[in-house]
């Protein structure tokens, strides 16, 4: 057997459990933490255990290397089941290449391959109360010898009550915009640091949410990843085109989800004597919805080659991905909801969940609007 027939069954196989895992086992996680509001310890340590939160990372780091656009096909089965598993997926698939851009090789020992193996855990600490969207990092460092004193605030950080690093974006005190940003990994238990949990989300329930001030808290200038100044850099560079894309296909394999409620209901529900699906409104509602989530796939997965390729372009295709997934997504849970009538939007029912989950995916890796600021820069730029 050739190695490509080799690799295309294992991830036949991969694909198998893992759907197998998000029907069975995931939906009991979902059930728990929605009636306890917490995420089971037990869920890292289960998903750890089956190799899910390595699969994207390179066999050299210690990760399964699974090629990225055949790692959202996982994803898009992964991302059918609740959002805090979905996150918890997500994330650890994916903030190890933003540490990895301009990790040190000591720093890769340190912090890459640990957090690929799930041995600590790191929360991407970016956005501020008052600074989201534009990313005018206020938080500061001053330079005293070999060691930062970090001071500022912090907020809406997922992961970031229960990590063991921050990977925290801040700037040197008295510089602004883009220069003198910098991105420390600052340890959890360090001192100087006020954590609070921000527990009452819309969706994605169980999963923490942190908010944080740093009071001249010390982290070791050994803990900047690249140089002062490439701060941005490591936020927004090479690691938010597969995140964006990732999110996308997190959006697909939601609204999949929501589509097989609204399909399974149609099927028993009957209304004047007919199931819903004989009606036409309601079957063209539901082919509606087949034809968005396969177009919203199809283009995230271009996007997804076009970055595997090399091409620059795929940095606006991620843009388009998400923000057209996010979109699709919004119309695919609506309309399940509506095919469900009053009783959807009642809990325990999975599409009431499904539909607060979907939400949060807008704000993931930029808001629709800083999507179109991103695609129609890159047309409107002069002498294109
Ligand atoms: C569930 C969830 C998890 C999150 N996890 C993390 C995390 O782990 N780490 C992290 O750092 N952040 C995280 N965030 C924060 C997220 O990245 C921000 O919410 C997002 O970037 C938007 O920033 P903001 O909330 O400050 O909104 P603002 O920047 O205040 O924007 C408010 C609204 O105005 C729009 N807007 C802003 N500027 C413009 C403009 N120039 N033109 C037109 N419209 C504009 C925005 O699109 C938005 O709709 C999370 C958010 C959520 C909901």
């Amino acid at each position: 057997m050739t190695d490509d027939r080799l690799q295309a069954d294992r991830l036949e196989s991969l694909a198998k459990e893992i759907e197998a895992f998000v029907r069975g086992p995931g939906e009991a996680y979902a059930e728990e933490i929605e009636r306890t509001g917490a995420v089971p310890p037990g869920l890292w340590d289960d998903l750890r255990q089956r190799g899910y939160l390595r699969l994207a990372a390179p066999e050299a780091y210690g990760g399964q290397g699974v090629p990225f656009s055949r790692y959202l096909e996982l994803l898009e089965l992964i991302s059918m089941s609740h959002a805090s598993l979905r996150m918890i997926v997500h994330v650890c698939n994916g903030i190890w290449r933003a540490i990895d851009q301009f990790a040190t090789p000591g720093q890769r020992e340190a912090f890459v391959k640990p957090q690929i193996s799930g041995d600590i855990r790191v929360a991407f600490t970016l956005t501020e109360p008052n600074a989201g969207s534009g990313a005018d990092i206020r938080s500061s460092v001053t330079r005293e010898g070999d060691t930062y004193y970090l001071s500022g605030d912090k907020h809406l950080i997922t992961f970031g009550v229960h990590c063991d690093y921050w990977l925290l974006f801040a700037r040197l005190a008295g510089t602004t915009g883009r220069d003198g940003t910098v991105a420390l990994m600052v340890e959890r238990r360090a001192p100087g640091v006020t954590v609070e949990d921000m527990p009452e989300t819309m969706g994605v329930r169980g999963t923490d949410h942190a908010r944080l001030h740093f009071e001249r808290t010390p982290v070791p200038v050994a803990n900047r990843l690249g140089e002062e100044g490439q701060g941005l850099e490591v936020a927004l560079g090479g690691f938010l085109t597969p995140s964006r894309i990732s999110v996308a296909m997190t959006c697909v394999g939601l609204a999949r989800r929501a589509q097989e409620l609204a399909v399974d209901h149609a099927r028993v529900r009957e209304t004047f004597g007919k199931p819903l699906v004989a009606r036409q409104a309601i079957a063209f509602s539901l082919a509606e919805n087949a034809t968005d989530i396969e177009a919203a796939r199809q283009l995230t997965l271009h996007a997804a080659r076009r970055w595997e390729a090399g091409d620059p372009e795929s940095s606006t295709l991620s843009s388009m991905s998400k923000l057209n997934a996010v979109d699709m997504l919004t119309r695919v849970t609506d309309k399940a909801l509506q095919v469900h009538g009053g009783i959807g939007y009642w809990q325990p029912n999975p599409i009431e969940r499904v539909y607060r989950d979907a939400r949060a995916q807008r704000f993931e890796e930029g808001t629709n609007e800083i999507q179109k600021a991103v695609i129609s820069r890159q047309f409107l730029a002069p002498g294109r």
